[in-house]
């Protein structure tokens, strides 16, 4: 879908639609769509910017942080945008206190395509740092075993590195001497 700014000048536009997966470019590997993206918004057009608001939701798929196995998170988010053309010049006062609040960026041409505007908002809903369960074990540094499903034998001989470089001095050492 196309916000075109010779369109949105004749009327607002009331926006409800839905991707299915794989239909929005994320330009990320680091999480992906599993379920249906809902957008319910409007656009409109104020002094020659759109002006797009409403809210998002979706679920996706990313990787536990510790243990990397898959980890579903539902994703709402609202937005309120305000995007100026790149030639935009200010003319009144009381507009640009009205849009102080929102978030402004650019497009160039007759208007910008709603799916970019959509996967960015993803990206920036998307946590930081996804964990399956606040009790995971995460991987053993060491042999990567999900310590989730197995204990590995490595935790009994794990030594401070400090230590470890240590021991290795040591063992050179005899082996020298
Ligand atoms: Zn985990
Ligand atoms: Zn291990």
């Amino acid at each position: 879908m196309f916000l075109d700014v010779h369109e949105l000048a004749i009327h607002r536009l009331p926006i409800r639609k839905s991707y299915s997966p794989g239909s929005l470019d994320f330009r990320t590997t680091e999480f992906k769509q599993v379920e249906t993206l809902a957008v319910r918004a409007t656009a409109e057009l104020v002094d020659g910017q759109i002006h797009i608001f409403g809210n998002l939701h979706t679920r996706l798929e990313l990787n536990c942080a510790r243990c990397l196995e898959p980890v579903i998170e539902e994703v709402s988010r609202d937005f309120d945008l305000v995007y100026r053309p790149v030639t935009w010049v200010p003319r009144e006062e009381d507009v640009q206190l009205r849009l102080e609040e929102t978030e402004i960026g650019f497009f160039e041409g007759d208007g910008l395509f709603l799916a970019d505007i959509l996967a960015e908002q993803v990206n920036l809903a998307v946590p930081m740092k996804a964990i399956c369960r606040s009790d995971c074990r995460g991987l053993c540094p060491h042999c990567g075993a999900n310590l989730n499903y197995e204990q590995c034998s490595c935790e009994a001989r794990t030594v401070d590195p400090r230590l470890a470089s240590l021991e290795r001095f040591k063992l050179e050492w005899f082996k020298k001497h």
